[in-house]
């Protein structure tokens, strides 16, 4: 019989899945009404139940089941009203660095790293933008040196969200500077915690806290050579899936479908912003005036536009129209949609958005989320870069001019006399 062809044949059947999920949920997931259970436990709760991690294989720590599966689970919890893993650390780890790690790593990495990303116990997070830009990833400059048995890591990282309380970073670097750029890069996994070598700085947010991002100095950090994710060399396609991952994840696709789509959500509740269903309320009860009126009948439009244009890549992810980097379109109508929900709220909020009043700064209000609310613009590469992909990889349009290209990275002008 043809390998996994058996396995095919047994798998359950999405509708019998998703009775037994039903089931299973109805007694054992808590309510949304109920006092929210640490995104931890709940990881904890899916994986020793079978259902985190459910298109990955068994023998990684999954159920061995597929993404509709997986995309029947999340949708009966937003049916029932359960809660699930909802933190964005786990979104990043779980539905980004998991299939990335899956679809790249060697056997004995997968065996090593999988079944504690899945379980929860080791967060994962991005290193892939460094201080000079993070659109010209390919740029890297972070430099993996290969010592005898293991490697040696040296430079900087920024932008990185959540570093300050992950376990493991996966790190673009450049191992080789005689090739063209994107033929030098390699990935590995930094472990975070305690490192030698290793200095993690929280950056400041516009609002004036210490946000979720950090930036990273790495001062001859040494890693086994286990550690490399993919082979040498390939580390621009390594981190070209994880932005693929990471955009479906915006746009809540594929391995990405974790709970609801992001434009979707309402964050009334939790951050005083109107999101769609409240904008809809809004229009229906609050006294608006005109102009504001018609931005919030956009901003509800785009947010209905944005789960169907979702759905649909999702219907052709499975049956095979919509490969490849589909997930740019999703994240790119998500982040405007966003982006414009949260400039509504404020104009319709008015003075209830202001974040000084008087005395102090508020840090719990529709004002302090605007003022991140570029985030998503930017966020796994901005709307420009989004843009470029849909024309060029997509439609097929010429691409964007580069002069360094086909140059040996040790050629290319980089501004800085000294870098070598
Ligand atoms: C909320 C948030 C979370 C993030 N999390 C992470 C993370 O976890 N890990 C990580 O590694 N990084 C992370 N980033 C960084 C993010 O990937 C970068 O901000 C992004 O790639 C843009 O890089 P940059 O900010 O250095 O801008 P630059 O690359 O300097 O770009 C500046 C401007 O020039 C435009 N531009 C640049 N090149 C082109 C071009 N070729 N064509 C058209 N326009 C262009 C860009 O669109 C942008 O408007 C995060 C960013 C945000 C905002």
């Amino acid at each position: 019989m043809v390998a996994g062809l058996s396995d095919e044949m047994t798998m359950e059947s999405v509708e019998a899945f998703r009775t037994r999920t039903r089931a299973w949920m109805a007694s054992a997931l808590p309510s949304v009404e109920d006092p929210p259970l640490d995104s931890h436990a709940l990881q904890r709760l899916l994986f020793d139940n079978r259902f985190a991690g459910i298109a990955f294989p068994r023998e990684y720590g999954g159920a061995g089941l597929t993404l509709e599966h997986q995309k029947a689970f999340f949708d009966c919890a937003a049916d029932l009203l359960r809660q699930v893993p909802a933190g964005y650390d786990h979104l990043v780890s779980v539905g980004m660095l998991g299939p990335t790690i899956l679809e790249h790593g060697s056997h004995e990495a997968k065996l090593r790293f999988l079944p504690a990303l899945l379980r929860g116990d080791d967060v994962w997070i991005q290193l892939l933008s460094e201080p000079r830009g993070g659109s010209d990833m390919a740029g890297a400059t972070t430099r993996l040196t290969r010592d005898g048995h293991v490697y040696v890591l040296n430079g900087a990282k920024m932008w990185s969200t959540g570093a300050h309380v992950a376990d493991y970073g996966l790190c673009l670097c450049r191992s080789d500077w005689d090739v063209p750029k994107h033929r030098g890069l390699s990935t590995v996994a930094v472990p975070l915690r305690g490192t030698p070598g290793l200095t993690i700085e929280r950056i400041r947010a516009a609002s004036g806290e210490a946000g979720d991002f950090c930036q990273e100095f790495f001062d001859d950090v040494v890693l086994p050579t286990e550690n490399l994710i993919g082979e040498e060399g390939t580390g621009w396609a390594v981190a070209q899936t994880l932005l693929l991952h990471e955009r479906n994840a915006a746009g809540s696709i594929g391995y990405g479908h974790l709970g609801p789509r992001l434009s979707g959500e309402d964050p009334t509740a939790s951050d005083g912003l109107l999101g769609p269903s409240a904008l809809l309320a809004a229009l229906r009860h609050r006294r608006t005036n005109g102009a504001v009126a018609t931005k919030l009948a956009n901003a509800y439009i785009e947010s209905v536009v944005g789960a169907l244009t979702s759905a649909r890549i999702m219907a052709g992810l499975r049956v095979g129209t919509h490969r490849g980097g589909w997930g740019s379109v999703s994240k790119l109508q998500a982040s405007v949609a966003k982006h414009e929900c949260i400039r509504t709220s404020l104009a319709a909020l008015g003075a209830e958005g202001v974040i000084w009043d008087g005395a102090d700064v508020r840090l719990d209000n529709a004002g302090t989320v605007w003022l991140g609310s570029r985030g998503g613009t930017l966020a796994g590469g901005s709307n420009e870069m989004q843009r470029n992909i849909v024309s060029e990889r997509l439609l097929g349009l010429p691409r964007e001019p580069s002069l360094d290209r086909d140059v040996p990275f040790n050629q290319v002008l980089r501004g800085l006399p000294a870098f070598e």
